[in-house]
């Protein structure tokens, strides 16, 4: 990830940045301005934490924007935009909620406030606000943040050279040995990986030929994130023989948190609750829904200490029958699709039950 993608991902994040007036973006993190603050030699519009942490302090101060030397850095808090600020309507990037600026800030920190102070475990919405809150707010802070520095030491180039998790669906056919898949899991970091819609939402097509629905199969998603600052999973469909009857056979469906490059910042264990579907390809709505609850003692669901946490999901998720069967709902040109819905509203898994997934 390079320093300019990270600087980006700073501040206050919107789903509809492009029907917003350009003037009301940081010329730093190039996001919606937080707090915002006007330099006095330009005019420039910046948040006041991006100022902080990117405008040096010293002196004389040579304005990167407008070139002008002056003794001292001068910004002021910029009220005026503050005000066209609040009249915004905005989209929340991580779900479907629409509302004010102001009442954007209070959603963020309610339901997207993934983001954990180390030294209080206070939670916040973005990087900018926790450093803001750990280096000048919080009554248990180290001298020196820490923050800035584990956030640089991410940006280091990858060296991972064995890729065994593709970019498309990997196909283990042969392989269903729990075990033997899990050595085979070694991923990038650099990895290119999804993001949730702004439904919360991602879904992931598995393609299957005839001949391998009748052996044994097990197959992982591509690695996708709730944000880019968010946490990061992958999704693993395998068949399973019923242990006490051998003809039968069921679609399990796990899902794995994957060491993220922002984990040390995130709050775990992961405290929304997962609904994983079985879409229903025919219009329907008849989908079949398993949920996975947060849950402090879930190990599963711990701030990954290796490559990849070990998996929590639905064995027996449904018959296999489900998608081999002639005319099932499930599968349609060889493909079934799962899809992964994070309810960070907690609405429940309703927003899908009747919507075509095409
Ligand atoms: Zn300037
Ligand atoms: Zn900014
Ligand atoms: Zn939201
Ligand atoms: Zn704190």
């Amino acid at each position: 990830m390079s320093t300019q993608l990270t600087k980006s991902l700073r501040g206050l994040q919107v789903g509809n940045a492009n029907d917003i007036d350009t003037t009301l973006f940081c010329a730093i993190c190039n996001l919606l301005l937080h707090k915002p603050i006007q330099l006095l030699c330009c005019g420039t519009r910046l948040c006041r934490w991006c100022s902080k942490k990117n405008l040096s302090d010293s002196e004389p101060f040579v304005c990167p924007f407008c070139q002008t030397k002056l003794p001292q850095k001068q910004e002021l808090a910029d009220r005026g935009v503050e005000r066209v600020l609040n009249r915004v309507i905005t989209l929340c990037y991580s779900c479907s909620w629409t509302g004010s600026y102001k009442d954007y800030l209070n959603h963020l920190q309610e339901y997207h406030a993934d983001i954990e102070c180390a030294n209080c475990h206070e939670h916040f919405f973005s990087i900018n606000s926790m450093e803001e809150h750990a280096e000048e707010i919080c009554e248990y802070r180290c001298v020196q943040s820490e923050f800035s520095l584990s956030i640089e030491e991410s940006n280091t180039a990858c060296s991972c050279e064995s890729k065994t998790v593709s970019n498309t669906s990997t196909q283990l056919t042969s392989k269903h040995n729990q075990s033997k898949t899990n050595n085979e899991f070694n991923l990038c970091r650099s990895e290119a990986s999804k993001l949730l819609n702004t439904n919360s939402s991602i879904v992931f097509p598995f393609h299957l030929d005839q001949t391998d629905i009748n052996s044994l199969f097990s197959m992982y998603s591509t690695l996708f994130k709730t944000t880019q600052v968010g946490y990061s999973f992958i999704l693993r469909v395998c068949s399973t023989k019923d242990s006490a009857n051998q003809n039968q056979q069921y679609l399990s469906v796990f899902i794995s948190l994957v060491r993220g490059e922002f984990d040390q910042l995130l709050v775990f264990p992961f405290p929304y609750t997962i609904f994983l579907y079985l879409c229903d390809q025919s219009g329907q709505g008849k989908h079949i829904i398993s949920a996975i609850k947060p849950d402090s003692n879930e190990l599963a669901l711990s701030r990954p200490s290796s490559e990849k946490n070990d998996e929590i999901g639905v064995m027996n998720f449904c018959p296999l029958n489900c998608i081999n069967e002639a005319g099932s709902i499930y599968f349609k040109d060889n493909v079934f699709l799962i899809r992964v819905f994070i309810d960070f509203l907690d609405t429940g898994p309703t927003p899908f039950q009747f919507e075509t997934v095409t």
